[in-house]
C-alpha cells in the first residue's frame, strides 16, 4: 500500500483508490493491484486511464468527470477495468471528488452481482414462459388448439358488449359430429382425434379472423359469426356442413349436424340463453335425420327495438 498510513486498507475485499488531478494514482490498496495484475510501485503514479477500457475512458470523459464536477460524487458506475494482460473485468465504482481535484475511488468486481442479476432475469423468463403456459391450458383446448369453453364464455361477453354498442347481430353456431362414436368404435379413438382435428382445420380456414371457433365438448363445436344475417349465417353454415362431407378424413366419411341462432339487433343478449336456442336447434337437426342444418327463432327482448 502506497502512500497511505492505514495498512488495514489491504484487508478491504474491494478496491480503493485516491487519484490526483492529473488523474495519477496516488494511492491503491492490494485488491487493486491485483485487479490490475500489477505490483504497487508500478500503478503508483500511473495514470488511471491505463487500467481502463477505451469506452470507460470516454465514458469517464463525457459522463463520469462532468458529474463529479457538477454534484461531487459519481455513484455505481460500471466501468470495465482491463488487467495486465488485457483481461477486462466489469467492476461497480463510487466515485467522490474532494479538494483540488483529487477523487476517492472505492470499487468492486461485479460479476457476481451480474451474474445474480442474470439468474433473476432468466428466472422471471422462466415465469413468463410458465404463467402463458397455464394461460394455455386454462383458455384452449390441446387437441386442436381450438378455445374451450370457458375462454368462449369470456370472449362471448366482449362480443355481446360490442354488438350491444354498435347495433350489429352475431351468429351462433352448435355444431356436432354424427355417430362420431362409430368412427371411434371402428377407426380407433386415434382415428377419432385426428378426424377433430382434421375438422378444427376446416372451420378455421373457412372463417374470419374475428370469428370464434370453439370447441366446447368432446366431438362439439361452437362457432360464433360477427356482423351477419340469418341468410348468411345459414348459407355459411351449410357450406361448412357440405365441406365436411365431401371432405373424406383419413377416408373416413364424416357429417354434421348444425343448430343456428342469429341475434337481432337492440335485443338482450345472453349467452346461456343463445346456446339453449342452438343446442335445441341442433337437437331438432339429430331427430329429423341429421347432415343438416336447422335455424332456431330468436324472439329475445325486444322491449327496446318496440319503443325505438
Ligand atoms: P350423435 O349423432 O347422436 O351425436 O351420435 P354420437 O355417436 O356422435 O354421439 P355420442 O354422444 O353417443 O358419442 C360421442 C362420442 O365422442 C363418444 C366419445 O367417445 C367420443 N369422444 C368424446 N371426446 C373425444 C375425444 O377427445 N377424442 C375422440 N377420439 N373421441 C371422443
Ligand atoms: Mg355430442
Ligand atoms: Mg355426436
Amino acid at each position: 500500500m502506497a502512500a497511505s498510513s492505514f495498512q488495514d486498507i489491504d484487508h478491504f475485499h474491494s478496491g480503493h483508490l485516491i487519484v490526483n488531478n492529473d488523474r495519477k494514482i496516488i494511492c491503491c490498496n492490494a485488491y487493486i493491484c491485483n485487479l490490475s495484475d500489477q505490483p504497487e510501485k508500478q500503478m503508483i503514479d500511473s495514470n488511471i486511464s491505463q487500467y481502463m477500457s477505451k469506452a470507460s475512458n470516454i465514458f469517464m470523459d463525457s459522463y463520469i468527470y462532468p458529474l463529479l464536477i457538477n454534484e461531487s460524487i459519481a455513484q455505481e458506475i460500471q466501468i470495465t477495468w482491463v488487467g495486465k494482460n488485457g483481461q477486462r473485468i466489469a467492476v461497480v465504482a463510487n466515485i467522490k471528488l474532494g479538494l483540488q481535484g483529487i477523487s476517492y475511488w472505492s470499487l468492486y468486481e461485479c460479476a457476481s452481482r451480474d451474474k445474480l442479476h442474470s439468474e433473476l432475469l432468466q428466472a422471471n423468463e422462466k415465469l413468463e414462459q410458465q404463467s402463458q403456459e397455464l394461460f394455455n391450458l386454462a383458455t384452449t383446448d390441446p387437441l386442436t388448439g381450438l378455445i374451450n369453453r370457458r375462454e368462449l364464455q369470456a370472449q362471448v361477453k366482449k362480443v355481446i358488449y360490442q354488438v350491444s354498442r354498435n347495433l350489429s347481430t352475431f351468429a351462433l353456431l352448435s355444431i356436432d359430429v354424427d355417430f362420431f362414436k362409430r368412427v371411434n368404435d371402428t377407426y380407433g379413438h386415434q382415428t377419432g382425434d385426428k378426424v377433430l382435428i382434421k375438422l378444427a382445420n376446416i372451420f378455421t380456414s373457412s372463417l374470419r379472423a374475428h370469428d370464434l371457433i370453439a370447441r366446447t365438448g368432446g366431438e362439439e363445436f361452437v362457432l360464433l359469426l360477427q356482423d351477419i344475417d340469418e341468410k348468411d349465417a345459414f348459407l355459411l353454415a351449410e357450406k361448412l356442413r357440405r365441406n365436411i362431407e365431401e371432405s373424406a378424413i383419413d377416408d373416413i366419411k364424416i357429417t354434421v349436424s348444425i343448430g343456428l341462432v342469429v341475434t337481432r339487433k337492440n335485443a338482450l343478449l345472453d349467452l346461456d340463453m343463445l346456446l339453449k336456442l342452438s343446442d335445441n336447434a341442433l337437437y331438432d337437426a339429430k331427430k329429423s335425420g341429421r347432415n343438416r342444418t336447422l335455424i332456431a327463432q330468436f324472439k329475445g327482448d325486444d322491449e327496446k327495438e318496440k319503443h325505438a
